[in-house]
């Protein structure tokens, strides 16, 4: 049928974790972004650049000042391309005792989705920061035992739509010994339990460990609880937009997953994952 081929898209998702230069880490404004979605025929862009904070706190995400900058640039993409969703977000970290702050950024812009992400470990370094590389080796039970149980927490927080990139200590190609699903089954469960849903981020497939983030036996534990995917990227510039998603598609379907969710206003939606 040679008609319903030629109205298909060519990539039948959305991308929702899409990081801009405010970040000082990623190259490229919305404006280009968008363009690229349009050339890769997505069906909606979603952007979830690193959350300001209150005060100066690192050097990877946007002062406060910035954020009316960061919507101005993400209302100008919608501008210049009306046929293509284009979605507003953030990528949050979830930083226990620093709730409140989520709360009032929640309130200051009409969010389409926030993400709960755990960069920051409670013993104050970034689990996924090449700067600390060194950390890892030999340490790798330490760190799982500690990452999975504040990704726990964000998960159970109420803060957050989804959730991002679930085993991100992999990045560097690090895990612990022994059957991993001690550490997914407690998260899942928080998962279920709570309606977040969570991604499949492809940037892991960039990294050192060459994998998706998470692996395929979270994915088959979460589809048995019927815990709700998204298939983001984590682009840093636009040639990574989209970048990875047949294998992602490919595994959340070896999982048993036929549906994702589209997000407008914090509200979500399933759709056929195609
Ligand atoms: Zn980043
Ligand atoms: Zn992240
Ligand atoms: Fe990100
Ligand atoms: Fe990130």
């Amino acid at each position: 049928m040679p008609a319903l081929k030629e109205t298909t898209p060519p990539m039948p998702f959305s991308d929702y974790h899409v990081h801009t230069p405010l970040c000082r880490h990623a190259s490229g404004w919305p404006l280009e972004f968008g363009g690229r979605a349009v050339e890769l025929g997505l069906e909606e862009l979603g952007f979830a650049d690193h959350n300001p904070m209150p005060a100066p706190f690192d050097d990877w995400r946007m002062d406060l000042e910035e954020l009316p900058l960061y919507l101005d640039s993400v209302a100008q993409a919608r501008e210049a391309f009306p046929q293509l969703p284009i979605r507003l977000g953030l990528e949050c970290d979830f930083l226990p005792g620093k709730e409140a702050w989520i709360e009032e950024l929640a309130s200051r812009a009409p969010w389409d989705f926030l993400i709960g992400s755990v960069h920051y470990l409670p013993e104050g370094w970034e689990v996924d920061h090449p700067k600390y590389l060194g950390r890892h080796a030999g340490n790798a039970e330490e760190i799982w035992t500690s990452y999975w149980d504040t990704y726990v927490r964000c998960i159970r927080s109420g803060l957050f739509d989804f959730v991002a990139h679930p085993d991100l200590p992999k990045k560097f190609g690090y895990r612990p010994a022994g059957d991993l699903k001690r550490f997914y089954a407690p998260a899942v469960e928080a998962l279920a339990e709570t309606g977040v849903a969570f991604e499949i981020n492809t940037a892991g497939l960039r990294k050192e460990c060459r994998e998706l983030y998470p692996t395929l036996e979270f994915l088959q534990l979460a589809h048995a609880a019927n815990v709700p995917i998204l298939i983001n990227s984590d682009a840093h510039a636009p040639g990574e937009l989209g970048a990875g998603f047949a294998e992602a598609a490919a595994l959340a379907a070896e999982a048993g997953y036929t549906e994702t969710l589209r997000f407008a206003g914090r509200k979500s939606r399933r759709v056929a994952l195609r």
